[in-house]
């Protein structure tokens, strides 16, 4: 898959910044909608945003003293405006302690104009130890705050620039809500607000670290247009509501931890989207996605009207809750075309290499039956962008990409990823993400065998090895359960199934995986301290005799850090005829306990088994062997560690290099 998201001609560009983006916002599938039919009327009135006349949709612009522009949108104007301020009331304190706990959102475009209207009923919770004397609330800066309103009251509000590059302009417009009475830790507050304003298409953040204008516009492409309107969310363009810490593009990879952060914090929200669009004459959106879903279009047009009369197209998303994701917004005008489980929604440009991209994914679709079952819980959706080199992105079962011609062997390793993610749907990034790469890693092996497949494990394995902690006293890491780093739940969670693969086999790990329910996952609770119980039920149900507490502990629960394995000893003796008993004593410096696979060879005979070396322990394990032995191995790079993944010892006075393949690289003992 990396090497089809490489592929463009600002190849050595995109590897130090394009890459890294469009592979931090790629991300976890939501629940698919409960129900993709137009809302039946709430029944929590209270609860739900006044209804505002649908196809009434009026923009209109002011400027003020301070000749600060307002849009305004709908027959209910503004009665209050922030107060501009030239420093941000918040504090980051404010801004970590709210938790969104529900979205309501209410969102009107008018693509000709760029422009975007949203009217948001939101839930926040303060999930710090002390009272909250201000809400924070930000969007992009291209976005204008409106009103704030309180228990049905309009409230006045503060408006500050941030610089903050979680939006592609670089810059947040946050309000600020001083409250009566402060919000106690663990309440909550409910706020209506309007705000609105254009969103073109801005590489702002990516212009000032550097990048070449062309090469920063096909990684920042969100914008409203007519043919494309496509909004990310956090960390590329902020169109709801949220608070987060301001961090910026250069500080290393806080950005990326940031967004991780935000799809952590509301997994579980609630989740509400009612869309209007006005669409010109002739122009109908045909497909409109939100979090990746696809809902219907009800399309509105005037046929007696002049050309000049707007259509309307609505859609909606009720009662969905968010996974680990952004909430995205997409509409577009394309072509569908049907393929195994995927529709592609194409530009006239790129109908041709739809046949191409069809037959990767029935080719791809019988190894994953056999994996993950018959039929996919969801179907995928590849939705054209509107430049062959605009960098891809993902969202749940979403592939957001330039549909250009591309070998079959690219092609079908996209679509052992992405309809994976139309099989396997999860709130929790390990087993989301980290199943669809673990796919891929397998679909690999099954092309190009188990060499290949190993190479990319061990690819990601020096990064990983240096976010790990090196011993656990030294900070906290990442526990997969709640990663938010792709070199988490990417990089690590493919290791864990791939291990979990060799303690249980393939037919256990497959029967988990088909087991395997979002709701019932989501029922067990998805709070950050929440582990991962309800999977390992699931594998241990699967048929199997063990135990696998200590590895869910040592490897998912918590991040203890990567095993540090090294053959100690080795004692060959001679038993009888040609026998030999081979003892080999191992230890493990890291504080992650491993099961690892140890090898005794020589030129005519090869005995593998494998053995739990306990963190911070020794273990020895006793083989076999007809003949002298030549050769001991202990792990065969499928457990990541610390160093190497690879250990050999030659027991025949061997030249001890090159006593392996070319990779993983083995370290001699
Ligand atoms: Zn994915």
């Amino acid at each position: 898959m990396s090497r089809f998201w490489d592929m463009g001609k600002h190849k050595a560009w995109s590897s130090r910044i394009a890459l890294p983006l469009s592979i931090a916002v790629s991300f976890l599938a939501s629940f698919p909608a409960p129900s993709q039919t137009p809302a039946a009327p709430s029944s929590t009135p209270t609860s739900a945003p006044d209804q505002q006349p649908h196809g009434q949709v009026i923009f209109s612009r002011s400027t003020d003293d301070s000749g600060q522009t307002t849009t305004t949108v709908g027959p209910a104007a503004p009665k209050t405006a922030g107060q501009p301020v030239s420093a941000p009331v918040a504090t980051d304190a404010e801004r970590e302690a709210l938790t969104f706990t529900a979205f309501d959102l209410d969102v009107h475009l008018r693509p000709v104009a760029e422009q975007i209207a949203v009217r948001a009923l939101l839930t926040v919770r303060n999930d710090s130890h002390t009272p909250l004397a201000h809400i924070p609330l930000q969007i992009s800066s291209s976005l204008d705050w409106e009103t704030i309103r309180l228990a049905g009251r309009d409230v006045a509000f503060t408006v500050a620039m941030l610089n903050s590059d979680v939006d592609h302009t670089g810059q947040l417009h946050e309000a600020a809500v001083a409250l009566a009475a402060p919000l106690a830790p663990s309440a909550t507050l409910q706020l209506d607000v309007t705000y609105s304003g254009s969103i073109p298409q801005s590489a702002q953040r990516l212009i000032t670290i550097g990048t070449p204008d062309d090469a920063a516009l096909h990684t920042d492409w969100d914008s409203i247009a007519i043919d494309f309107t496509g909004l990310r969310g956090f960390g590329n363009v902020v169109w709801y509501p949220v608070s987060s810490v301001p961090v910026i593009l250069g500080d290393g990879a806080r950005v990326f931890d940031e967004m991780g952060e935000h799809k952590l914090r509301i997994a579980g929200a609630r989740f509400r989207l009612r869309l209007t669009d006005e669409f010109p004459h002739g122009q109908a959106p045909t497909i409109a996605l939100i979090n990746g879903n696809r809902v219907p279009l009800t399309l509105t047009e005037p046929s007696t009207a002049g050309p000049e009369v707007a259509g309307i197209a609505s859609a909606s998303l009720d009662a969905a809750s968010l996974g680990f994701e952004a909430p995205s917004l997409f509409l577009a005008v394309r072509t569908a075309h049907q393929a195994a489980n995927t529709t592609l929604y194409t530009i006239p440009d790129d109908d041709s290499a739809v046949e191409g991209w069809a037959s990767a994914a029935a080719f791809v679709t019988p190894f994953l039956q056999s994996w993950l079952g018959q039929a996919p819980r969801s179907q995928l959706t590849i939705l054209d962008l509107p430049d062959p080199d605009d960098a891809p992105f993902e969202t749940g079962p979403l592939l957001v990409t330039a549909v250009r011609q591309a070998t079959p062997d690219e092609l079908d390793g996209v679509f052992a990823h992405a309809l994976t993610h139309a099989w396997m749907s999860s709130p929790r990034a390990w087993l989301s993400e980290g199943v669809a790469h673990f796919m891929g890693a397998l679909w690999i092996e099954k092309q190009q065998g188990r060499q290949k497949a190993l190479e990319s494990l061990e690819s990601g394995r020096t990064a990983l090895a240096l976010a790990e902690p090196a011993s656990p006293g030294e900070s906290s890491g990442q526990p997969l359960a709640q990663a938010i780093s792709p070199v988490y739940y990417r990089t690590k969670a493919t290791y864990v199934f791939w291990m979990l693969r060799d303690l249980v086999g393939d037919a256990a790990l497959s029967a988990a995986l088909r087991a395997y329910s979002p709701a019932e996952d989501a029922a067990h609770g998805l709070s950050p301290t929440a582990g991962s119980d309800y999977f390992e039920k699931l594998i241990e149900r699967a048929g199997l005799r063990r135990d696998l507490s200590w590895f869910f502990s040592d490897w998912v629960d918590s991040d203890k850090g990567l095993p540090d394995i090294a053959i100690d000893s080795v004692f060959p003796s001679h038993t009888e005829g040609d026998s030999w008993l081979v003892a080999v004593n191992l230890t493990n410096s890291g504080y992650a306990a491993a099961e690892i696979p140890v090898t005794v060879s020589n030129a005519a005979a090869s005995v593998t088994q494998r053995v739990i070396v306990p963190a911070r322990g020794k273990a020895t394990q006793r083989i076999l062997l007809q003949g002298q032995p030549a050769q001991v191995q202990a792990n065969d790079g499928t457990v990541p560690e610390t160093e190497a993944s690879i250990h050999i010892r030659r027991l025949d006075g061997g030249d001890n290099t090159g006593s392996s393949s070319s990779q993983p690289t083995p370290v001699q003992q």
